[in-house]
């Protein structure tokens, strides 16, 4: 699918023209025509784009009002892997907006799928309920760790976080892995944020069973194409859009596949360097503002 040309255009001849695009807010550069202008499909991270914790953020649900009265597919596509399709979807519409769990597409699901079309039969998890239930709807037999048996051969191991995740369930898997088994994880987060203070992402604690046994991991949630390509197949043929807030999964994501791309950039968060957006906006209403 081709990118905005001439955003991307004027994205490009913005970052070329100032060493210090992204220092503050009124240099973010603005698209010449509303980001929805043009799509057939809107994809939202949810995280920071439509919620933060259980506080709505200014402008999703009319962002996402929009694009439905314009008839686009919608789909909200999270590295969350804790819960539930229809759990996110009840979290999206406390904030306001129309949603549905055939709309979500979280990084359990792509796991999920991952392993259904790998022919993985037995997969041995570290992570919550919901996720092993996700497996099991995709026809894929989940073990978790308290279930497992020594003498029960699994084929793929799969990582997700969740609150009370130890070092004793990741010996578990790793007691399980064999020469070759494939180590899959929800995604690569290092850190995730939390009232304490940061705490260690999916990705981090996926990596010490990569570091246990020489193996690399494979990714299923954003900016991996696994993830992505999954959300192209459920929207079906037509120019995508996504909405994110962070460069290295959800914009670079949208880099590997083609979309197009808008940065939700929030409080000054200086361009890292990982990704491409389209335009970069800390205002939501910016994306759909004169349609
Ligand atoms: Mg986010």
């Amino acid at each position: 699918m081709s990118r905005n040309t001439s955003d991307k255009r004027h994205f490009l001849a913005s970052q070329s023209s100032q060493t210090s695009l992204f220092s503050t807010p009124s240099q973010t550069p603005m698209p010449t025509t509303p980001f929805l202008e043009g799509l057939d499909h809107l994809v939202l991270d949810c995280d920071g784009v439509v919620y933060v914790d259980d506080q709505p953020v200014e402008g999703a649900a009319d962002l996402i009002a929009c694009a439905r009265s314009r008839d686009m597919g919608i789909l909200f596509i999270t590295n969350d892997m804790t819960s539930s399709s229809e759990r996110i979807a009840t979290r999206i519409r406390a904030v306001g907006a129309v949603a549905e769990a055939e709309e979500v597409l979280h990084a359990g699901k792509a796991a999920a799928l991952y392993h259904s079309a790998q022919g993985h039969g037995n997969v041995l998890v570290a992570g919550t309920k919901d996720l092993c239930t996700e497996l099991l709807s995709h026809g894929v037999q989940a073990w978790n760790t308290h279930e497992w048996q020594k003498t029960t051969a699994v084929d793929a191991l799969l990582v997700g976080g969740y609150d009370g995740l130890a070092f004793t369930h990741l010996d578990i898997l790793l007691q399980a892995w064999q020469p070759n088994m494939p180590i899959v994880t929800c995604n690569l987060d290092r850190t995730f944020p939390s009232t304490s203070g940061p705490r260690l992402g999916c990705g981090s604690v996926a990596a010490s069973l990569a570091y246990a046994t020489g193996s690399t991991l494979i990714n299923a949630g954003k900016p991996s194409t696994i993830i992505f390509r999954e959300a192209e197949d459920l929207l079906g043929p037509g120019e995508v859009g996504i909405v994110g807030d962070t460069l290295m999964s959800d914009i670079a994501g949208a880099n590997l596949m083609g979309w197009k791309s808008a940065w939700f950039r929030k409080n000054g968060t200086p361009h890292d360097g990982s990704a491409d957006p389209d335009i970069a906006t800390d205002n939501l209403r910016s994306l759909f503002a004169g349609l």
